[in-house]
């Protein structure tokens, strides 16, 4: 069976994560910044050295094709980001954009020739830490973004993602133009560590994404009576931090509570006015961050979220006020996929489980033009966007293993090369 090389994996990981905004302090590489280019740069010399056919789009994201044998067959895409949350680690996206690349370089190498024609995607401002805005690349590539959209997002410097694609050399108002057609794509496949701790528990190298859990993100405002600390006693009080902690509190066992039994929920942001520590405070916001695969119980825990909010208003004598900040439908992938990916695993011999993914991915807005397929490698002791994130070579090599030959598989191998039929 074709193999990649996991020392060249090893060498792309480390010369990327040398393109670092914080030396010895995790990894941070936000979209459009110096070290984003020369990550950048070093994948373009890479895809140009194995003759693949580049283009970037208006906002930097990157498709490098290998031709197939039929050339108005549509392409078989794999790929996903390289930037990174602030200080974050090495493999979130990098993994999976690499891993990409090898396939494509094993493909080369070895003088395989596939029906479809393959491509490279590098997405561009996965994470949003540069925007606030998630999988903002590819939004954009596959048109839900407009011009207008993109000069709305800013950064915390009030420059505008329009404005830093221009500044990085792109021409969003291209974009249009670009937008990734559904009769362009056959088929897309995203390599990626887990960033839990369900592999790493059960110590499987692989697993095989079914769904991607919906999303709903809501801000809480809990209004009450500023006052002295000190001269107001307990009774007379209508203290919004006390009702927001006891609702705070709820969140673990509502979220517990429902049928599904995979709901999460995370209050991730609190601020408190006027955060003083002798005043009581006037006003308390907070988010609540909801998830599940189940929408159903997704809705349950956010109406069991909603009726404790009231309760404790109520019981506290202060205003409650909840928002809908934004969110994502649950995205089930579909079976044809997941079935190849895993009988090129059993072919392989690679331990493989199916699974949800707690976490969004590129892939998610690939699924609205094209059939998705997601490979998930462990996160040692489940963590990621931290420093310490870290993933074996060993895992790594059985990811990229089952991507590339799930790569041939959908691309169709077209033939072997002379004096290499044994090989598959
Ligand atoms: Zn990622």
């Amino acid at each position: 069976m074709t193999e990649v090389n996991v020392e060249r994996i090893r060498r792309d990981i480390e010369t990327i994560c040398s393109f670092n905004a914080t030396p010895g302090r995790g990894y941070t590489r936000f979209s459009f910044s110096k070290e984003d280019s020369l990550a950048r740069e070093y994948l373009l010399s890479e895809c140009s050295k194995l003759g693949l056919e580049i283009t970037v789009d208006g906002v930097g994201n990157i498709r490098a094709r290998l031709e197939g044998v039929d050339s108005q067959a549509p392409s078989v895409m794999t790929g996903s980001h390289i930037d990174t949350v602030y200080q974050g680690g090495m493999f979130d996206g990098l993994l999976g954009t690499v891993g990409a690349l090898e396939a494509i370089r094993t493909i080369v190498e070895k003088g395989l020739k596939t029906r479809h024609p393959v491509e490279l995607v590098v997405f561009s401002e996965e994470e949003g830490s540069n925007f606030s805005t998630p999988l903002a690349g590819s939004k954009a590539m596959v048109g839900r973004y407009s011009v207008e959209d993109l000069k709305r997002l800013k950064n915390a410097s009030g420059v505008s993602m329009y404005e830093a694609a221009k500044e990085a050399g792109y021409e969003p108002d291209e974009l249009p133009g670009q937008v990734l057609k559904p009769e362009e794509v056959k088929a897309m496949l995203e390599l990626h560590i887990e960033q839990s701790v369900v592999l790493d528990s059960e110590r499987l190298p692989v697993g095989i994404v079914e769904a991607i859990a919906a999303i709903q993100t809501w801000e809480i405002d809990v209004s009450g009576v500023a006052n002295h600390a000190g001269a107001t006693p307990m009774r007379l009080r209508n203290d919004p931090m006390a009702a927001a902690s006891k609702v705070i509190a709820a969140v673990r066992d509502l979220a517990r509570a429902t049928s599904s039994g995979t709901t999460v929920g995370t209050v991730g942001r609190i601020h408190c006015e006027p955060n003083v520590t002798n005043v009581i405070p006037g006003r308390v916001r907070f988010s609540l961050d909801a998830r599940d695969v189940d929408t159903a119980s997704l809705e349950d825990f956010v109406e069991a979220f909603r009726r404790e909010l009231e309760k404790q208003s109520r019981l506290h004598g202060v205003e409650s006020e909840i928002r809908f900040l934004g969110g994502s439908e649950a995205v089930f992938l579909p079976g044809e996929i997941t079935e190849i990916i895993e009988t090129e695993a059993r072919e392989r011999g690679i331990a493989c489980r199916r699974m949800n993914s707690g976490a969004v991915h590129d892939a998610c807005l690939l699924a609205t033009i094209t059939k998705v397929g997601m490979i998930f490698v462990p996160s040692i002791g489940g963590r990621s966007h931290v420093p310490e994130e870290n993933t074996s070579y060993e895992d790594i090599e059985a990811g990229c293993n089952l991507l590339l030959g799930t790569l041939l598989k959908l691309a169709g191998q077209a033939g072997f090369r002379c004096g290499e039929a044994s090989e598959r």
